[in-house]
C-alpha cells in the first residue's frame, strides 16, 4: 500500500480546497491514509504532515501499523488533543468530515476552538481519493471476491424447502470465517419465494418454500477489503415466465458490464441495463440503481445511477447488479464485481450465471 502517494494526493486536494488542515475522523479514511486499523483514532492532516491521535490501548498497534505519520498517544478523549494540535498549527481553515461527524461532536469541537481556526464542512475529500484503487488494493479485492465466491457452493448445499433463510446464511457465514474472513461485508441477504421480491430481504426465520426464486446477496471482508455478489437460484422447476424473468436480468447485467470502460458516464452504464429491461416490459420492476463502488467499505463512490454524470476511470472497482422484483411472484438479481481497466473491464466474480434449479 503506497501511503506516501495517498498522502501526496490528499495534500493536493487540500491545496485545491484552500484548507490548511483536514481533521480525519472517519476510521476507514484514517486507515486509508496511514494504515492504522484501531477503533479509536483521528488524523490531523496538513499538506506537509500527518499526526495520528489514539489512546493507550492502541499504543503498540499504532506504532506497528502507522506509516508516514507521527503517532500521539492521548491520556483522555481525542477531540481536545486534536483541537490543541490544530491551534498549535495556527491553521486558519480546517476541514472536518461533515458526513461522518455527529452534530454534538462538531459543537464540542467548535467550543474547543473559540476563535480560530475556522471549521469548514467538507464531504468526500478522502473518499474521492479512494475511488481509484492501487494495484495492491485490486489484488486484495480480488482475494476477497474469490473467498466470497466460494460461499455460493455452501449456499447451494444448504438450500432446500423447509430450511430457514437464516439457516442458509449461517452456513455461509461460518464458511466465511473458516476461509479467514474478518466477517461479512454486510448482513447476508437470503430471500426466498415471495420474499425474493424484496430487494433487501435480509435472511429471516421464514422457511424456504417448495417453489420459487431464492436471492442470495453476500460478501466478505478480507484484509480490510469487501466483496459483494448476488446470485438467484430457483427451487423447483421454473416455468416459462420465471425463466424469461431470469434471462432478462442476466442479459441486462451483461449489457451493463459490456458498457464499462474508462471515460463512459456511470449513467450510461445504468442505462444499458435499464433499456434492455424496458424492452422486455420489466423496466418498472427495476427499482434501484445499477451498482456502486466497493473497497474498504461496501458502498463507495461512484454510484452507478441514472442521475449521476461522473465518468468511469481506470482503477475503479464497481458492482453491476440489476434486478427485477415482481410483487407477489418473486425477484431476480445478479451482481458481479467489475474492475475498470485501461481499455475496458475485467469481471472479478468467477461464479457462472446459468439459472440453477434445486
Ligand atoms: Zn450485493
Ligand atoms: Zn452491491
Amino acid at each position: 500500500m503506497d501511503f506516501l502517494a495517498r498522502q501526496r494526493r490528499l495534500a493536493e486536494a487540500l491545496e485545491r480546497l484552500k484548507l490548511d488542515a483536514l481533521l480525519v475522523t472517519h476510521l476507514v479514511n484514517v486507515r486509508y491514509l496511514c494504515g492504522f486499523t484501531g477503533s479509536n483514532g483521528a488524523l490531523v492532516a496538513t499538506p506537509r504532515r500527518m499526526t495520528l491521535f489514539t489512546d493507550g490501548r492502541y499504543a503498540e498497534q499504532a506504532n506497528a501499523e502507522t506509516q508516514h505519520a507521527r503517532v500521539v498517544i492521548t491520556r483522555g478523549p481525542l477531540l481536545p488533543e486534536t483541537a490543541r494540535a490544530l491551534q498549535r498549527l495556527r491553521a486558519k481553515s480546517v476541514g472536518i468530515e461533515a458526513e461522518h461527524m455527529a452534530a454534538a461532536t462538531r459543537a464540542e469541537l467548535k467550543r474547543l476552538l473559540p476563535k480560530s481556526p475556522r471549521l469548514r464542512d467538507t464531504g468526500g475529500v478522502v473518499e474521492q481519493l479512494r475511488e481509484i484503487k492501487e494495484a495492491g488494493e485490486i489484488h486484495k479485492i480480488r482475494e476477497s471476491v474469490l473467498a466470497g465466491a466460494r460461499l455460493f457452493d455452501t449456499a447451494l448445499e444448504a438450500i432446500r424447502p423447509g430450511v430457514r433463510e437464516t439457516g442458509v446464511a449461517a452456513e455461509m457465514e461460518y464458511a466465511a470465517r473458516r476461509l479467514g474472513a474478518e466477517g461479512m461485508a454486510f448482513e447476508t441477504i437470503v430471500a426466498a419465494g415471495r420474499r425474493s421480491a424484496l430487494p433487501h430481504g435480509r435472511a429471516s426465520s421464514a422457511p424456504i418454500p417448495a417453489r420459487g426464486f431464492v436471492v442470495l446477496d453476500w460478501g466478505v471482508k478480507l484484509s480490510g477489503y469487501c466483496s459483494d455478489q448476488t446470485r438467484t437460484v430457483h427451487v423447483g422447476t421454473p416455468d416459462a415466465d420465471t425463466r424469461s424473468q431470469y434471462t432478462a436480468v442476466r442479459e441486462a447485467q451483461q449489457a451493463a458490464i459490456e458498457a464499462v470502460r474508462p471515460g463512459v458516464m456511470v449513467s450510461e452504464v445504468d442505462r444499458a441495463a435499464r433499456q434492455l429491461l424496458q424492452a422486455s416490459g420489466l423496466g418498472r420492476y427495476f427499482t434501484h440503481s445499477t451498482g456502486h463502488g466497493v473497497g474498504l467499505e461496501i458502498h463507495e463512490r461512484p454510484r452507478i445511477a441514472q442521475d449521476r454524470k461522473e465518468p468511469l476511470r481506470a482503477g475503479m472497482v464497481i458492482t453491476i447488479e440489476p434486478g427485477v422484483y415482481v410483487g407477489g411472484r418473486g425477484g431476480v438479481r445478479i451482481e458481479d464485481m467489475v474492475c475498470v481497466t485501461a481499455t475496458g473491464y475485467e469481471v472479478l466474480t468467477p461464479t457462472h450465471k446459468e439459472l440453477i434449479s434445486l
